[in-house]
């Protein structure tokens, strides 16, 4: 990871991160506090429904 390698806009919302103001979560970053909550949500959701799509491992 070089320079650079800090995305210029919010994971969720796609608003513009300035120097300032940023933050920095799970390896992902947001403008807001809100927005890494926002998006976490949704993450864990999708993640939950993934988990629930796997077909059920065979029980011996
Ligand atoms: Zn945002």
């Amino acid at each position: 990871m070089g320079i650079g390698s800090r995305p210029a806009m919010c994971t969720s919302c796609g608003k513009r991160l300035t120097r300032k103001q940023w933050y920095y979560r799970n390896g992902q970053y947001f403008c807001k506090r809100r927005c890494w909550v926002k998006e976490s949500a949704k993450v864990s959701a999708e993640a939950a429904k993934a988990e629930s799509a796997k077909p059920t491992p065979a029980a011996s």
